[in-house]
């Protein structure tokens, strides 16, 4: 049975999955190369659960054992030394994946499952790096992963049925209902969401229509909780320009090239709620969508 569980990256995703495990009384090693990230996930966890305390979901003794279950680590040798099952959620990047899980690989005990967070490098390709190919395996959770019910479980060309079986029953464990899916870029989640926020994003550089109208027309027309737009920058917009990329790259085809606007948005690290601006403007502590200034008329 699986107990201890590694979470590699401490960012939007990692903390929300350290989050999720540590609630359902798995022991958790949260592993960043930095530092000062990991103390930014600690107090978003904490946020995260005190907003669960207000709606009466946990208790504050629950949020007290929750936080004791997760600790910190920077060197990933240490980190998944004991690990029975690491959960990758660093940087879409395939060169740090591959190095990580070739790390992870060395480092972690031989019965312990690889999974990957990502949300459209190759399953194949990550486990090809490894000595355990039938032991990898992408287990996609949701943005955010506290609240979100969904686990995309990626089977790599290698994984065998038993790694399969064993994280659909823990993503049942944590809550959340896995679907499957095979190993082509873009899995299922992102072949599809990810075209359309690039539509989204081309309507808005060809002037079809401003940034709000457009969220407006998708969320009350197509009963969306947010537009693609508002999506977008909550996904992190350096995030979608490397799967848009992978896709493109993956299947040759133009439908998936990035548009002009979001390369240019990456490029001066306008990436969404993470550095504070996107296609909105997110102000400390106010709660309205602001409109960023590139984008009013
Ligand atoms: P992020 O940029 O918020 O965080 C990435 C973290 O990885 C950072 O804290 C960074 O310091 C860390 N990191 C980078 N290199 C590292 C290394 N070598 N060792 C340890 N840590 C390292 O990214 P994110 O949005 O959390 O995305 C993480 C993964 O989850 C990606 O694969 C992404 O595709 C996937 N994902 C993202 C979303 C989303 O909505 N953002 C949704 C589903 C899946």
């Amino acid at each position: 049975m699986i107990k201890n569980v590694s979470v590699i990256g401490a960012g939007t995703m990692g903390n929300g999955i350290a989050h999720v495990f540590a609630q359902h009384q798995f022991t958790v090693t949260l592993i960043d190369i930095s530092e000062q990230q990991l103390q930014k996930a600690i107090s978003t966890i904490a946020k995260n659960l005190d907003r669960q305390i207000t709606k009466e979901l946990i208790s504050e003794e629950q949020k007290a054992v929750i936080l004791q279950h997760i600790q910190t680590e920077t060197n990933i040798g240490k980190g998944v030394a004991t690990a029975q099952l690491v959960v990758e959620a660093a940087t879409e990047n395939e060169s740090i994946k591959l190095q990580l899980f070739k790390q992870a690989d060395e480092a972690a005990p031989p019965d312990c499952i690889l999974a990957s967070n990502t949300s459209s490098i190759s399953i194949t390709k990550i486990a090809s790096v490894t000595s355990r190919p039938q032991q990898v395996i992408g287990m996609h959770f949701m943005n955010p992963v506290p609240v979100m019910k969904l686990v995309e479980v990626i089977n790599g060309y290698a994984t065998s049925n038993f790694v399969t079986g064993t994280i659909v029953e823990l993503s049942k464990q944590l809550g959340k209902t896995p679907a499957l899916a095979n190993d082509y870029p873009g899995f299922v989640a992102n072949r599809i969401l990810m075209p359309m926020i690039n539509e989204a994003i081309y309507t808005l550089h060809e002037s079809v229509a401003g940034v709000e109208a457009i969220d407006t027309i998708m969320k009350l027309g197509m009963a969306h909780p947010m537009g693609p737009l508002q999506l977008a920058d909550f996904i992190g917009l350096d995030v979608c320009l490397s799967i848009l990329q992978i896709l493109h790259k993956g299947f040759g085809n133009p439908k998936y090239a990035p548009c002009p606007l979001l390369v240019n948005m990456v490029a001066s690290q306008k990436l969404g709620i993470k550095t504070g601006e996107g296609f909105y403007t997110y102000l400390a502590g106010s709660k309205d969508l602001v409109v960023s200034d590139k984008f009013r008329k």
